[in-house]
């Protein structure tokens, strides 16, 4: 295809601003997908994601538009919507040249709308604004087409509107595509150089990838190179997606398709990374490239002890398909043989665990989300910390936490909660801008591990569900942290160490406390429950002793009632798990994992 007639881009929007059903009707309105054929939300594949109508492996798809009697071939590209994916979306963004930014006109701006235009100005994207759900009767179309304006500096009429609804508008935003974004530009007789956007696991076909040519050819049968590690593959098979495969004889400057290689690893054949051809390479890849850096943890233990196989093999599959998760067996006296599984952030790890539950049908307790610290000890070597209970017990000289940068928009009447929410977590307020008259902008800077618990149901509940946020790495500082220990008659219970603020660090203690005391039951002797920083105890509780003898309630009489009775006590038994001395039944520890 000669790449004046090709358009390349993506749909940006905050979560629920339509555009998935955007998409949708963008199929149908150009005929690659009959109407009968059509489900809601074609492009969103997984299960999970349809359910949870959410998009997280980006695909892209090639659509045919006629502009004045020229034929045009547009390809969109489906980003991720959630802040966990940044770096997925950023390399959808740099295999296009245009961006349409989508905004709900009944909600305006949110935290996702500014990141990924953000994301899309770094990449040097033409954006194009439209306001969608017009149809709703609660739209404010003139009141959002001023806010987005002004956000990116046009002209309130130069904000498209449409609803992907009812499909009004769409085909003349499909005009404005061919109208206002540029064609690719490329060197067609440089050596090869595409960009992975995309890759796949499939059952039937192993890895498929998804490229945008930027320079040269790449054909079928001919041998490929992987940039990152010089990997070489043969490609068993190129084309494009409309929005079913179709195999094609190339693909060329400005192209967007697939190719096959047979690989069954997404590791493989990374996003990010350059594919070149291997008789002609180029020599210098694109750029852009990073490894998925995983940034909260937490340990997955099978309930069922003998499930630890399953679980393994789950994790070796699931990892096939996702190229940033990552994970290591670990074992924990208190709950058996399980692993430490390193996520991209919240919803990463919700998504696995709930793969792991749905896929694999297994029942998994987890270990409370922490981060990775960088503990520096006396003799200067660092110690990188995933699980609290590796946290030293020596000296320490200092212990670096990883930081983000938030934003977080609200009506403005919310400031005051905010503020406060923040000040509690740690945050350092960066700034704060008006939007509108009523709604904020404001930014702060905060430890990671302090909005990986609870945090995003905090701000929802303090703002009546009005606040939405995006956060990304910001490097570390140093702080004031310390490990606090759970022990169960002076044994500590890996599961439940936690390394917190040093000002927090009793709370921590007494909640965990008072919480094992209700949840464990008495046992015939006195067990204290502590809570401690080092050797020094910083909260107690006691379960009081009972003298535990089932068959004096059976007054002596009925035998067969007295085996019934001790044979229940068995099965409970098995359900127990050993602390030293203490007897604790499985379902403590769940509970007391438990975030409410
Ligand atoms: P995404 O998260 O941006 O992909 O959003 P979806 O396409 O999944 O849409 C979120 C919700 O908004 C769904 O319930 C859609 O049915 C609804 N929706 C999307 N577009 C429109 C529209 O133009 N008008 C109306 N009334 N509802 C819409
Ligand atoms: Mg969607």
């Amino acid at each position: 295809t000669d790449p004046a007639v090709i358009r390349n881009f993506c749909i940006i929007a905050h979560i629920d601003h339509g555009k998935s059903t955007l998409a949708d009707r963008m199929l149908q309105s150009t005929g690659v997908v009959q109407a009968r054929d059509m489900r809601a939300q074609y492009l969103d594949r997984m299960d999970i994601e349809r359910e949870r109508g959410i998009t997280i492996k980006s695909q892209a798809v090639r659509m045919p538009w006629e502009v004045d009697g020229v034929s045009y071939a547009l390809n969109m590209i489906d980003t991720p919507g959630h802040v966990d994916f940044t770096y997925e979306v950023s390399r959808s963004l740099a295999a296009c040249e245009g961006a349409i930014l989508l905004v709900d006109a009944a909600q305006g701006i949110e935290a996702q709308t500014l990141a990924n235009l953000y994301l899309a100005m770094e990449n040097e994207l033409t954006i194009i604004p439209v306001l969608n759900k017009i149809d709703l009767p609660a739209a404010q179309p003139e009141k959002y087409a001023a806010e987005l304006a002004n956000l990116i500096g046009v002209e309130p009429e130069d904000v498209l509107k449409v609803s992907g609804k009812t499909g009004q508008g769409v085909e003349e935003l499909l005009d404005e595509i061919v109208k206002q974004l540029p064609a690719p530009q490329g060197v067609r007789d440089a050596p090869a150089r595409a960009m992975i956007f995309d890759s796949v696991y499939d059952t039937y076909r192993g890895v498929v990838t998804y490229v945008r040519v930027v320079d040269g050819e790449l054909k079928p049968r001919e041998r490929i190179q992987m940039m990152s590690t010089h990997a070489q593959h043969e490609l068993l098979e190129i084309g494009v997606s409309a929005p079913e495969p179709q195999p094609t004889k190339g693909l060329s400057v400005g192209e967007v398709g697939y190719l096959i290689t047979g690989v069954k690893d997404v590791r493989q054949s990374r996003v990010g990374d350059t594919v070149t051809g291997n008789l002609n390479p180029a020599q210098e890849s694109l750029g852009g490239y990073a490894d998925p850096q995983p940034m909260v943890f937490a340990g997955l233990y099978p309930i069922d002890g003998s499930d630890y196989p399953v679980l393994r093999d789950a994790l070796d599959k699931l990892k096939l398909n996702d190229a940033a998760l990552s994970y290591e067996p670990e074992t924990s006296a208190a709950l058996g043989f399980g692993f430490r599984v390193g996520f991209l952030g919240l919803l990463h790890l919700e998504i696995v665990r709930e793969r792991l539950e749905r896929e694999f049908k297994l029942d998994l307790i987890s270990t409370a989300p922490n981060v990775e610290y960088d503990v520096v000890t006396e003799d200067k070597s660092h110690l990188h910390v995933k699980n609290p209970s590796e946290f030293p017990s020596g000296k320490i000289l200092e212990v670096h936490e990883p930081m983000v940068a938030a934003t977080i928009i609200a009506p403005a009447e919310f400031i005051g909660a905010i503020m406060e929410l923040n000040q509690q977590r740690r945050g350092i307020m960066g700034g704060m801008d008006y939007l509108s008259e009523e709604r904020v902008e404001m930014r702060y800077r905060l430890p990671l591990a302090e909005i990986v618990y609870d945090y995003f149901d905090q701000l929802k509940s303090k703002t009546r569900g009005y606040a939405s946020l995006n956060w990304q790495a910001d490097g570390e500082q140093v702080a004031d942290l310390v490990k606090v220990d759970i022990l169960l008659q002076g044994e500590q219970v890996d599961a439940f160490s936690a390394i917190t603020h040093k000002d927090k660090a009793y709370a921590y203690g007494t909640m965990m406390a008072t919480k094992l005391r209700e949840l464990i039951p008495r046992q015939q002797f006195e067990v204290p429950i502590q809570a401690a920083i080092g050797s020094r105890i910083i909260a107690r509780e006691n379960i009081r002793a009972i003298r535990k003898d089932v068959l004096a309630k059976c007054y002596g009489g009925d035998i067969s009632r007295k085996r019934k009775l001790l044979e229940k006590q068995k099965e409970g038994k098995k359900r127990m798990k050993m602390v030293g001395r203490v007897e604790v039944p499985q379902e403590a520890f769940i509970a007391a994992l438990s975030s409410d």
